[in-house]
């Protein structure tokens, strides 16, 4: 068992398996894209499936594959394949933007990866287009609409944008209205490859909580598991319901239990924080496994307590972009 030194237990990992991206989201690399990392840089699946091996033999038990894009790594269903095979996971999940996952969907739930978390920052099509700086909104719809019928479990995040899609705020739970999905806001994070500083974000989650209890004042509160990083509601009479992650007020960090691996094989222990190692050479060197299981537990044993305390690491402006960090 991973357990860190403020005796949080470790038990999720997010893992990305590239840094690259069809889409340009506003919000997280700016339209030239970033600095991408070279392939050679990337983990190899091998080496992702000994990653994730040895830390699930170590108490983890929620994996989350995320990115960049996951699709646009063409190996990708090889890794998922291995995953979905390993007795020690009790949660394989996914965060895409859903363009290319269309091909996929029936694999997926074959493989019983049904926990999906899908990127849509608007309901309407001009909006999605200014966001993502991309034309994919109708394959966007068209693969949620599939999902939704295949019966995946699906959380929709939506970033609250000032000036950008929070007319699309309240059309977007109409989703959750119809169908047995998760609508959840979250606050806007300063990870956006550089494109701009904020220091306050004028959407925290009182203000979208108060602007959705305007509309709808009956909802209630749902509990919700410990280690939960959203605020979930239900609006009486809908199929699915809603959440709120107050992903920049960070009032979650005292029950953290994540741990980020990026494709580069860089260990983050706080989203706010700075990489505290790189695995790669130890994945491509002697005994991987066992220099891999001490280094694990001691930057575990190193954590910053909170978001805020992690962020002290970084002098002033955050440069990373979310398409290296993977969310
Ligand atoms: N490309 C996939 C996608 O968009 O779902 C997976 C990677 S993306 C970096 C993971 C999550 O981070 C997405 O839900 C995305 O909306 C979120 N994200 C990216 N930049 C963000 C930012 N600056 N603030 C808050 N969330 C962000
Ligand atoms: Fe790509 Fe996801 Fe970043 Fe959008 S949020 S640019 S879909 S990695």
């Amino acid at each position: 068992m991973l357990i860190d030194n403020h005796n949080r237990q470790i038990n999720y990992l997010r893992l990305a398996v590239t840094d690259r991206c069809n889409l340009r989201c506003h919000y997280c690399m700016p339209a030239e894209g970033i600095n991408f990392a070279k392939n050679k840089n990337l983990l190899t699946i091998k080496e992702l499936k000994l990653l994730a091996e040895t830390v699930v033999d170590q108490g983890i038990d929620k994996i989350r594959i995320t990115g960049g894009e996951p699709f646009v790594r063409k190996d990708l269903m090889e890794l998922l394949r291995h995953l979905a095979s390993l007795s020690g996971i009790k949660e394989l999940s996914m965060t895409t933007n859903a363009t290319l996952i269309g091909p996929y969907i029936q694999e997926l739930k074959d493989l019983g990866i049904t926990n999906i978390n899908l990127s849509l920052d608007a309901i309407n099509r001009e909006t999605f287009e200014k966001i993502t700086r991309r034309d994919q909104y109708d394959v966007v719809f068209g693969n949620l609409m599939k999902m939704i019928e295949e019966g995946f479990n699906l959380r929709i995040n939506f970033i609250v944008l000032e000036n950008q899609n929070v007319q699309d705020l309240i059309p977007i739970l109409k989703l959750q209205e119809h169908y047995p999905v998760s609508v959840r806001y979250l606050e806007e994070m300063p990870f956006n490859g550089g494109t701009k500083e904020f220091e306050a974000i004028t959407w925290n989650y009182k203000k979208i909580l108060d602007y959705v209890r305007s509309h709808y004042p009956e909802l209630k509160k749902l509990e919700s598991p410990k280690t939960s990083t959203s605020i979930n509601y239900k609006i009486p009479g809908h199929a699915g319901s809603f959440g709120i992650i107050p992903s920049f007020s960070r009032t979650f960090c005292g029950s953290c239990n994540r741990l980020r691996i990026t494709a580069t094989g860089d260990v983050i222990t706080c989203l706010y924080g700075k990489p505290k190692m790189n695995v790669r050479e130890l994945l491509r060197g002697e005994n991987p496994e066992s220099e891999l299981r001490t280094s694990i537990e001691k930057v575990i044993g190193m954590r910053a307590k909170t978001g805020f305390d992690a962020q002290r690491e970084h002098q002033g402006v955050f440069e990373n972009s979310m398409t290296s960090i993977g969310g």
